[in-house]
């Protein structure tokens, strides 16, 4: 197993993309921090299904915006598990309107959630990576941050800022075993897009090479490689996962 004594955090893993990463790192014999914000019966859920698999867990509850729920999130985490090897940072979220409708207060509050809170996770597991000397950061940004969306203003800003960010945070720790990338998917099967009506949907997918959406299970996989050993030449890049988008 590629994750054997090692222990990963995960933001925003009670649902969708998230929770697939959860298991699949769990799968690969990491112990694993969960972290939700709302949902906590899925996010007890996913717990006990790791916990069949014969990995441990923690759920920590917070917000990633919150510096003082992150920080206390972070101890919490190495109370528990000693010391950090993995962190993905995925929670997010969606409040979408056309620029001449966008209220300001959805404008900072996915900015809040979606950049912000990667920063001060970052923050936190910069100290104790460097601490260890060992870490692998994956970030889920969006094609929205790559190409811009029309009526994702905010989402797309966000998402951009996450490139930067974490190609910053690559640079500046790439000297220690510790590596930070992007995975930047298009439209991927999960809540966020079940709110989509079914014409949006299809025009959409008609736009995707692959005339499909991608699974949770599939952007799972790509975090995954990024956070193996294997990879410990890769850092500061930005994946793609879009059908050919
Ligand atoms: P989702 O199904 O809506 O799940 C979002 C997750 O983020 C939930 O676990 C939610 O927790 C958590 N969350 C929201 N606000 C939070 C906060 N302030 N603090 C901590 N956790 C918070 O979304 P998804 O589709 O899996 O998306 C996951 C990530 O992939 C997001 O960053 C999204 O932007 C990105 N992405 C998604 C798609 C897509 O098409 N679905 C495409 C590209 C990128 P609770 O439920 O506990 O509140």
């Amino acid at each position: 197993m590629s994750f054997a004594g090692k222990t990963a955090l995960i933001t925003g893993a009670s649902r969708g993309i998230g929770r697939a990463i959860a298991l699949e790192l769990a799968k690969q014999g990491a112990d694993i921090g969960i972290n939700y914000l709302r949902s906590q019966e899925q996010a007890l859920s996913l717990s006990q299904e790791i916990q069949a698999l014969g990995r441990k867990t923690i759920l920590l509850p917070a917000s990633v915006a919150q510096e003082q729920e992150v920080k206390k999130m972070f101890e919490s985490f190495v109370e528990v598990f000693g010391k950090l090897d993995i962190l993905v940072c995925n929670a997010g979220i969606v409040r979408d309107n056309l620029i001449l409708r966008m209220k300001t207060e959805d404008f900072v509050e996915v900015i809040q959630v979606n950049l912000l809170g990667t920063f001060l996770c970052l923050k936190e597991a910069g100290h104790l990576m460097l601490r260890s000397r060992y870490g692998r950061v994956v970030a889920i940004s969006s094609v929205s941050g790559t190409f811009g969306n029309a009526g994702q203003a905010n989402y797309a800003a966000s998402k951009a800022g996450m490139i930067g960010l974490v190609k910053t945070f690559a640079l500046e720790f790439a000297k220690r075993d510790i590596t930070a990338n992007v995975v930047a998917p298009g439209p991927v099967e999960t809540d966020m897009t079940a709110q989509l009506s079914s014409e949006i949907k299809d025009k959409i997918i008609s736009y995707i090479p692959k005339h499909r959406m991608a699974t949770a299970e599939e952007v799972a996989k790509m975090v995954a490689f990024l956070c193996t050993d294997d990879a410990a030449y890769i850092t500061g890049q930005v994946f793609g996962l879009t059908g050919g988008l």
